[in-house]
């Protein structure tokens, strides 16, 4: 039982709190990431995980023990970060083994478990190598064959991939998925990538400014989040957003040359909404409107359509037609109402 529990945690730094009293429950193997924009406590509440920043007040346990008040050294997690930090002079050999070696574990047992985490990591033929000789990519391997021989019962990676190129980013990202798989250790993962969110997590916590908004499998979030925050976050590209009227117990679009739509939502008796529609749940044809296709982004198998409306909102189309309209054509744009979300525009909550 290497599960991690947050019980009321709030961290201040002096006076300015910036984690707000976080309580989450992640489950023995799972991988959890947090995400959200920069600056909202991620790194903050993982690194009071790993011990390396105090907890203010609140509890943190892993498996059955309360570790807050813990030294990092004593509570089985190891961590990755951004920056590598690999000792130059050592070779990857050396750098795997180095935490073993200085809390005086035996050679051979050295040997045997930078030897198993090398296999992991397909760095068998870089062993002898200098970190300077090594990519980027390979050199992060490293960094987390580090924490691999280290047995730890949790990991920990904050942003262990912003430094890599795109392309190595994904690749890295399908190593790091295939790594929790093999291991199937607890892992808690940072990124302000809400695409590497969807693919690695089994749940996604969302984080804004030191509070949870929302913690689900990446999909109950996609087709099912609590507020606007979550649901402009998760997608890409994000949710576009209109104003709604409420009449009649149905939503009046202005912005859609006021087309009018039902829903089973408990919408309030007057007043406004917000209505989500996701890029992928709109369709545009050529047609008498005030609406213009302003300009298409093609991305080869598919395209993003952005559109002004007189009302100065605008709103992203995916389309995959090949029969693609112009640019500057008059657009009318098509749903289906079921796929539409809506939002109070106070609260920013969802109405359901
Ligand atoms: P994220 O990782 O999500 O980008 P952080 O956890 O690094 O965010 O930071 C959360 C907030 O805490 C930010 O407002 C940041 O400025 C503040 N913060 C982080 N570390 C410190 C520190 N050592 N001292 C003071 N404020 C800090
Ligand atoms: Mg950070």
């Amino acid at each position: 039982m290497t599960g991690v529990t947050l019980s009321n945690v709030v961290k201040k730094f002096g006076p300015v709190e910036v984690i707000h009293g976080v309580n989450l429950n992640i489950e023995d193997g799972d991988f959890c990431v947090f995400v959200g924009p920069s600056g909202c406590g991620k790194s903050t509440l993982l690194r009071m995980v790993a011990g390396l920043e105090q907890t203010t007040s609140g509890a943190i346990r892993i498996g059955q023990r309360d570790v807050t008040n813990l030294d990092p050294a004593e509570r089985g997690v190891a961590m990755v970060f951004q920056t590598y930090a690999l000792y130059p002079h050592m070779t990857v050999a050396e750098n795997m083994g180095f935490g073993l070696r200085m809390n005086g574990h035996a050679k051979d047992e050295i040997r045997a478990k930078v030897a198993e985490a090398s296999r992991i990591l397909k760095l068998d033929e870089y062993l002898d190598r200098k970190p300077k000789a090594l990519s980027g990519g390979q050199r992060q391997r490293v960094a987390i064959g580090r924490a691999i021989v280290r047995g730890p019962e949790v990991f920990l990676f904050d942003e262990p991939l912003s430094n890599l190129d795109a392309e190595l980013r994904v690749d890295m990202r399908v190593e790091i998925a295939r790594l929790h798989k093999e291991i199937g250790a607890t892992m808690i993962y940072v990124t302000h990538d809400q695409v590497e969110a969807m693919t690695l997590a089994d749940k996604i916590v969302v984080l804004r400014a030191g509070n949870i908004e929302q913690v689900g499998s990446p999909m109950d979030l996609y087709a099912d989040p609590d507020n606007r925050f979550v649901a402009g976050f998760i997608g890409s590209p994000s949710m576009n957003f209109l104003d709604g009227v409420v009449e009649e117990g149905r939503v009046r679009i202005p912005a859609l040359g006021d087309t009018v739509i039902d829903t089973s939502v408990a919408l309030p008796t007057k007043g406004k909404v917000l209505v989500g529609l996701r890029p992928q749940h709109l369709n545009v044809t050529a047609g008498p409107s005030d609406i213009t296709l302003d300009l298409r982004e093609r991305l080869g198998g598919v395209s993003y359509d952005y559109l002004n409306t007189p009302q100065g909102e605008r709103l992203i189309v995916e389309s995959r037609d090949d029969a693609m309209l112009p640019e500057g054509t008059a657009v009318q744009v098509g749903f289906d109402p079921s796929d539409a979300l809506f939002f109070d525009p106070e609260t920013e909550k969802r109405l359901r």
